[in-house]
């Protein structure tokens, strides 16, 4: 038999000797064929290339109360992120807000958020309820969740067959901001994230949140107002659970639990 170099087999070797990484915060395995330090790299050149496109078109919010809000909480969110992932500490953390109608809020591997305008005016969420949808979308990331879905476009982009990237580009919509690239980093954030990663960042954003002294409470009434609210665009908070009532309830049992972790935040503060 004669020996071929087969680059997608390579790959698929490579990917089962090197390719798995193993989250610090869940230690659940992960595909990692992109690292978390790589998908940092990336989704900061997506992250800029995406801020200056979207403020030559206007689409970058000048508001500053809406931006003091905005950042006054992220900024007591990111330190609680920090002390349950240390390497985080030399994440280049940033946040905009960006005039868009879709509801929608992400945060990219390496600490570069975004919170739309649509879902600023037509959830109008109190300010524990935008600390529970940033405080969900920072864990995402602590939780290597874009390094995971960067992964598995690079998988294939090797063209294995993996079965994982079905209905794919039905998660997120960048829309508004137009011409962006096709990055691995910007086709990541697209991609929905599994109901899995979904529950990890429930649970993980709703103790970030407590941690900074903002009632987990609000996880579930935000819920309440994102059903009310959907049919405009798909915010990812709908797009991978079948049943809202499931996630309901155990967003319920989750903030029951994290309750004692905020009334002890609040009095520290
Ligand atoms: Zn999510």
């Amino acid at each position: 038999m004669k020996r071929i170099f087969n680059p997608v087999l390579a790959i698929l070797l490579s990917a089962t000797v090197s390719g798995c990484a193993t989250n610090p915060i869940t230690g659940r395995s992960q595909a990692a064929l992109v690292s978390d330090a790589q998908a940092a790299q990336q989704s900061g050149q997506a992250y800029s290339q995406l801020v200056s496109q979207a403020r030559q078109q206007g689409a970058i919010d000048t508001d500053q109360q809406t931006i003091a809000r905005v950042r006054g909480i992220t900024d007591r969110l990111i330190p609680q992120a920090v002390q349950l992932r240390p390497e985080t500490r030399n994440w280049q953390w940033e946040v905009h807000v960006i005039r868009s109608k879709e509801i929608n809020a992400w945060c990219m591997a390496g600490g570069k958020m975004a919170v739309y305008t649509g879902l600023l005016d037509q959830i109008k969420p109190t300010d524990d309820e935008l600390a529970q949808v940033m405080a969900h979308e920072i864990s995402h990331a602590l939780l290597s969740h874009q390094a995971e879905k960067m992964s598995r476009v690079q998988m294939q982009k090797a063209g294995l067959q993996i079965g994982v990237l079905a209905g794919a580009m039905a998660g997120y919509n960048l829309g508004g901001v137009a011409g962006l690239a096709d990055t691995a980093a910007t086709l990541a954030l697209q991609l929905p994230n599994s109901r899995e990663a979904e529950s990890e960042a429930d649970r993980i954003g709703m103790q970030i949140a407590a941690r900074a002294g903002y009632n987990p409470k609000a996880a579930v009434t935000l819920w309440e107002k994102m059903l009310g609210a959907g049919g405009s665009g798909t915010p990812e908070w709908l797009s991978t659970h079948p049943s809202p009532e499931t996630r309901l309830q155990a967003m319920r049992a989750l903030a029951e639990q994290q309750m004692p972790v905020y009334e002890q935040a609040v009095r520290a503060r």
